[in-house]
């Protein structure tokens, strides 16, 4: 079994989530006393979120680099970094890594294409919504991503950070996840990225219409396939 790296803490409510996964998924997969084997890296998430904040994301991207190159040195055999919109760095942080990194957004998109679906409707950070570093690399697999109106948008990334990312999850912020996953249904969507690897904390298959495509549990399945391959 190789040894996969978890650069993660981003947030810590997720990392968590990863490291369940994929002890279950492995035990589910072996059997017997089965575990994986693992190197977690979870950074402090209040410095990361202020230089997402700032907009100084050259900064966070050599954060991102030196602890992809330290996961490498203490002997990982392949990459996972614990949160979508940071993949907007992904570039940056394998600048002289020379393991592979496995990119939560292609392994989302391999999933939604074997299902036969095609216009996914996203729900993560504002940035990974608004920006195109995510978006454009669904469409490059051939999908026609349907995001979310203007306050739906503010309100799914308001609840990230002010909730999931600090392990609270509530009742109302789940009737609110629900109904713009309702409204993404209205406007086409024919399933839905949970896009943002604390949104399962909220929603999953049993409260959205549509087949979910859980990004943390997707990465967890396909990190273990190459590790076991
Ligand atoms: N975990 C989140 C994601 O998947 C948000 C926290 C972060 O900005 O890293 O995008």
């Amino acid at each position: 079994m190789r040894t996969i790296g978890i650069l993660g803490g981003m947030s810590a409510a997720s990392t968590q989530i990863y490291y369940r996964e994929l002890c279950a998924l492995t035990r589910e997969r072996l059997g017997g006393l089965h575990s994986p084997e693992l190197l977690i890296r979870s950074l402090d998430f209040a410095g990361i979120e202020e230089l997402q904040a700032q907009g100084r994301w050259e900064e966070a991207g050599a954060v991102l680099n030196r602890e992809a190159r330290l996961l490498e040195r203490g002997g990982a055999d392949l990459l996972i970094l614990a949160t979508n919109t940071m993949h907007k760095l992904a570039a940056q942080m394998m600048e002289g890594v020379g393991i592979p990194l496995l990119h939560i957004a292609d392994a989302t998109a391999d999933a939604i294409n074997a299902a036969g679906l095609k216009a996914p409707g996203l729900m993560a950070t504002a940035f990974t919504m608004e920006q195109s570093f995510y978006t454009d690399r669904l469409r490059e697999a051939g999908l026609a991503p349907v995001i979310p109106g203007e306050a739906d948008r503010a309100e799914v990334h308001r609840i990230i950070y002010d909730e999931l990312c600090k392990d609270i999850t509530t009742a109302a912020s789940e009737a609110a996840y629900v109904a713009i996953a309702g409204r993404l249904v209205a406007q086409g969507a024919d399933c839905l990225i949970l896009g943002c690897t604390e949104v399962g904390m909220l929603l999953n298959a049993g409260n959205v219409a549509v087949p979910v495509f859980d990004t943390t549990l997707i990465h967890c399945a396909t990190a273990l396939d190459r590790a076991l391959a």
